[in-house]
C-alpha cells in the first residue's frame, strides 16, 4: 500500500473499531453478485437485519453506500414534490434531513430545540396533529450532540393523521433498542460503521407496508435511479433482477458483523453499552468533565462532553491520536471547540477502552 495504515483505537463518532473476524470476512474470495451462494448470504443478511430492527417488514435490505445513502434513499422514495415533511432539527443530522427533503421538492417544516436537547414527545405529537404532514422525521441518536430522542406516542400520532414516521437509527442500531414495529416506525435507516462495527459502506433500511404502499402510489419515478427502491426490490426480492453490482465483500463483512451481534444477544449488547457509558461518565466526572447533553437523555454509545476550561481542544485531540493512537471526535456546529465526542460503539464499547481513554485524558489534561 502507498501509506502505512496504523492501528488506531477508534473512540469517535464512527467509524468504530472493526473486529478481526469482520476484516477476515471482507477478505474472502469475491464471487458473482448473482452466485447462488451469495444470494443465500443476502437472504441471511435480510433476516438478521429484521431481527436487529425488531420488525417483520418484508422490505428490509442494505443500500450500497454509507448511512447518508440510507437517509437519501428513504426521502427520495417516500417524498414527491409538494409533499409536506415535518423534520426535527436538534443537531447536524436533523439539519441534513431537511436539506435532503428540500432537494426532493418537499415543503419542509422544521421543528427545533437547542443543540444537546431532545424534543418533548408530546410537543412532537401536537405538531403532527396540527400540521398533518405526509412524513415526520426524527433522529433517534443525534451523534452530533449525544442526545437520545424519546419517541413515546409519535408513531401513533403519525398513523392518526396518515403520516409516515421516518427514523434515523444510524448510531442507535446495535447499541440501544430500536423497535421498529412496536414504535410504529414506517421507515428507518442505519449505517454499518457505528454500533455494528463493520467498515463504512452499507446502509441497512427497512420500510413498513404503509411505506411500501406510499411507494407504490407514487405519481412520478423516484428522482434517483441508483436509490430507487422500486428497482432495488427486484434484486433483493425473489426475481433477482440485475440493478447494480452489489458490493459483495462488504456484504460478507455485514453478515459477519451481524453474526457477532446475535452471538452476544441484543439485550446483552445494549447492557454492555450502558455499563461502559456509566463507567466513562463516572471517570470523566472525576476529571471534572460533564456532558453537553440534556440530563437523562445521554446516549450510551456517544458521549458528548465539555472541553474543560483551559484545555486546547485541537491539541488534546491531536496528542491523543499521536501519543496514544486514540481517536475521539471534535464538536460540530454549535459545539465546535466546545465539546468532544467520545464514542463507545459496538466492539469499541469495552472496559479496556474506557480505562485507556480516561488514563490518557488524565495525563494530557494534567
Ligand atoms: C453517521 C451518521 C449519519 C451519516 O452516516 P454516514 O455513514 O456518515 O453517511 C447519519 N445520521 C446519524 C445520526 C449519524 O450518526
Amino acid at each position: 500500500m502507498s501509506v502505512l495504515i496504523p492501528e488506531r483505537i477508534l473512540l469517535g463518532p464512527g467509524p468504530s473499531q472493526v473486529p478481526a473476524r469482520v476484516l477476515e470476512a471482507l477478505g474472502r474470495p469475491t464471487v458473482g453478485h448473482l452466485d447462488p451462494v451469495f444470494l443465500r448470504l443476502m437472504d441471511g443478511v435480510r433476516d438478521k437485519l429484521r431481527r436487529l430492527f425488531q420488525t417483520e417488514n418484508p422490505m428490509t435490505l442494505a443500500i450500497s453506500g454509507t448511512g447518508s445513502a440510507g437517509m437519501e434513499t428513504l426521502f427520495v422514495n417516500l417524498l414527491e414534490p409538494g409533499d409536506r415533511a415535518l423534520v426535527g432539527v436538534n443537531g447536524v443530522f436533523g439539519g441534513r434531513m431537511v436539506d435532503v427533503a428540500e432537494r426532493c421538492g418537499a415543503d419542509v417544516s422544521r421543528m427545533e430545540v437547542p443543540w444537546g436537547r431532545v424534543f418533548d414527545p408530546e410537543e412532537v405529537v401536537r405538531r403532527i396533529r396540527e400540521e398533518r404532514p405526509d412524513v415526520v422525521a426524527l433522529v433517534h441518536a443525534e451523534t452530533s450532540t449525544g442526545a437520545h430522542q424519546p419517541l413515546d406516542g409519535i408513531g401513533e400520532a403519525a398513523r392518526e393523521v396518515g403520516a409516515l414516521f421516518l427514523l434515523d437509527c444510524v448510531t442507535s442500531l446495535g447499541g440501544a433498542p430500536v423497535e421498529v414495529d412496536a414504535w410504529g416506525v414506517d421507515a428507518a435507516y442505519s449505517g454499518t460503521q457505528k454500533c455494528l462495527s463493520c467498515p463504512p459502506g452499507l446502509a441497512p433500511v427497512t420500510l413498513s407496508s404503509r411505506a411500501v404502499a406510499r411507494l407504490d402510489r407514487r405519481e412520478r419515478k423516484v428522482q434517483s435511479w441508483y436509490l430507487d427502491l422500486t428497482l432495488l426490490r427486484s434484486y433483493w426480492g425473489q426475481d433477482r433482477v440485475y440493478h447494480h453490482t452489489a458490493p459483495v465483500n462488504m456484504l460478507y463483512a455485514l453478515d459477519e458483523a451481524l453474526e457477532i451481534v446475535f452471538e452476544e444477544g441484543l439485550e446483552a449488547r445494549f447492557e454492555r453499552h450502558r455499563r461502559h457509558h456509566v463507567r466513562l461518565r463516572e471517570g470523566l466526572a472525576e476529571l471534572g468533565i460533564g456532558y453537553v447533553t440534556q440530563s437523562g437523555h445521554e446516549l450510551p454509545m456517544l458521549n458528548a462532553v465539555e472541553v474543560p476550561e483551559g484545555a486546547d481542544d485541537a491539541v488534546v485531540r491531536r496528542r491523543l491520536l499521536d501519543e496514544y493512537g486514540i481517536e475521539i471526535g471534535a464538536g460540530l456546529g454549535a459545539f465546535k471547540a466546545k465539546a468532544w465526542r467520545i464514542g463507545l460503539m459496538g466492539h469499541a464499547s469495552s472496559e479496556r477502552n474506557v480505562a485507556l481513554v480516561l488514563a490518557a485524558l488524565e495525563r494530557l489534561l494534567d
